[in-house]
């Protein structure tokens, strides 16, 4: 099977099955092979990798997953490609391909079959609907990971990498931080993808902590406390704090907190670094004890 990232095979592929895009699923197939390069070497896959990618497609990266790892899983929602993944991948015998949802995998249980729970790998280029979800949804769930590398909007490429200061730094960008260092390794115009999407994209590799950057009691709370300031961004950091419905916290006891904190009292959430929202969760913590 010749390789599928260029446009002449990818559109002969979609011809023999006659293969209509579903707009639902975000389906937008890469095309350029400059950038499946930069995903490959970006993953920095060895032989000894088990390697999960969401949203297979027609198989374009999957065929190069193949090459370089131990074993992958590949899950796709649309039964539409099913047939058409059998075919492209079949000259790999260490490729599974799931029809599933992957918002109904159980990752820390695949990490556990495949890879005796050892830190996987995981590559996508998914709907941008739901990389968020998913991205988070990983790190919550502590699925063992050495990496993400996955293709989003360039602007939440950006958010992700963001600190402080920044119009674009928000609570993305502090739970992304907290479990990994974001690095974006390409920007990918319209044009690298069939059908062109209607906005430009990024690779982002994030490389996965063994360990946070920052030490903190209860990372509930403080992804508590993240989500409130960022929800009332116009507010300062204690009447988002004190208006937020999750946190049952008293405008006294916020504010003897931020002072503990040692930075001004009228001080707005997109102010504080990472290491000051862990010592922020740490010092209510103790009060609320
Ligand atoms: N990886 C391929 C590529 O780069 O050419 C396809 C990328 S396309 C942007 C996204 C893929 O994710 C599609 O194949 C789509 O059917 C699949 N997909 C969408 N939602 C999904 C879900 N919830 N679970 C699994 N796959 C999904």
């Amino acid at each position: 099977m010749a390789t599928l990232v260029n446009p002449q095979n990818t559109i002969e592929i979609l011809q023999k099955y006659q293969f209509h895009f579903q707009k639902k699923f975000g389906q937008n197939f890469l095309i350029d092979a400059h950038v499946l390069d930069r995903i490959i070497e970006a993953t920095q896959i060895t032989k000894d990798d088990f390697v999960l990618e969401i949203g297979p497609g027609i198989g374009t990266m999957t065929q190069a997953l193949c090459e370089q790892a131990r074993e992958v899983v590949a899950v796709e929602i649309d039964s539409n490609l099913i047939p058409i993944l059998k075919d492209t991948l079949r000259a790999y015998d260490n490729v599974t391909v799931l029809h599933q949802d992957i918002l109904k995998v159980d990752f820390a249980a695949l990490a556990e079959e495949k890879n005796e729970g050892r830190p996987i790998k995981v590559v996508a280029n998914l709907p941008y609907y739901i990389t968020t979800p998913i991205i988070m949804e990983l790190f919550e769930r502590h699925v063992p990971m050495d990496s993400i590398t996955v293709m989003v909007q360039k602007e939440v490429a950006e958010r992700m990498q963001q600190g402080p200061g920044s119009k674009d730094y928000g609570a993305l960008s502090l739970a992304v931080q907290y479990y990994a260092k974001p690095q974006i390794v390409a920007n990918v115009p319209p044009n690298c993808f069939m059908p062109r999407p209607g906005v430009g994209s990024a690779v982002i590799h994030l490389d996965c902590y063994s360990t946070p950057p920052v030490r903190v009691s209860d990372e509930k709370l403080m992804f508590a406390l993240i989500r409130a300031s960022f929800n009332q961004r116009r507010k300062t950091l204690a009447n988002g704090l004190s208006h937020s419905g999750q946190l049952s916290l008293s405008k006294e006891l916020i504010q003897e907190c931020i002072e503990e904190l040692g930075v001004p009292a009228n001080i707005r959430g997109e102010a504080l670094s990472l290491e000051q929202f862990a010592r922020l969760a740490d010092i209510i913590g103790e009060k609320e004890k």
